[in-house]
């Protein structure tokens, strides 16, 4: 049983926890950096990244979560978690940024007609097709060599890993399938067998 934190500034938190808890973990909504100390691993949600950014520079989150990543912990970013976690951001001169991952990110990248949609993926790890739920979504324009792509819809990658952060552009928490969560859960795991 893990304890992981979901960043809870803005955004879609209630069904993160209610997939942790279905899975027998327990959720730990971190409102301030002091939370972030007692989780193993930490959820970045969906919702709008520039109001999840102020929130966080607001409450001294963001040095914290960074520090968090350099303790090579687990993260998981869906969404404005995704655009956060990245390294760059496409036509953007001032990116809402952790600088953490080495991915390029187009945000809002899948445009009006397709604003919110379903698609079943391939998904690398994932034995059969994941039911995605993508919500005015980002998707990553381009990856650094150390980046491990793990899905890609219309050409566009949509889900990907590197070390210790692992990314989705849709909203796995939104399903009844916990397969994309628990992904996310055996990197935990690998990671508190190294720590211990
Ligand atoms: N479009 C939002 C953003 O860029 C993300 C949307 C979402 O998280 N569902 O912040």
């Amino acid at each position: 049983k893990y304890r992981i934190g979901i960043l809870s500034m803005q955004g879609a938190t209630e069904e993160h926890a209610g997939q942790l808890r279905d899975l027998g973990h327990e959720p730990i909504l971190i409102k301030n950096k002091e939370m972030l100390e007692n989780v193993d691993g930490l959820i970045i949600p969906g919702g709008e990244s520039t109001a999840i950014w102020r929130l966080m520079k607001k409450n001294k989150l963001i040095e914290a979560v960074q520090q968090f990543a350099q303790l090579k912990k687990p993260i998981f970013g869906t969404c404005a978690g995704l655009v956060l976690l990245g390294k760059s951001q496409v036509e953007t001169e001032e990116p809402v940024s952790l600088k953490l991952m080495d991915i390029k990110v187009k945000r809002n990248g899948f445009g009006r007609q397709k604003d919110s949609f379903e698609a079943n993926l391939d998904v690398k790890g994932i034995k059969e097709a994941y039911p995605a739920v993508f919500i005015r979504a980002p998707y990553i324009e381009s990856v650094g060599e150390n980046v491990e792509v793990l899905a890609a819809y219309d050409n566009k990658i949509v889900a990907a890993r590197e070390d210790n952060l692992l990314v989705a552009a849709f909203h796995p928490e939104l399903t009844d399938d916990n397969r994309f969560l628990e992904l996310f859960l055996s990197m935990v795991g690998e990671k508190s067998v190294l720590m211990i």
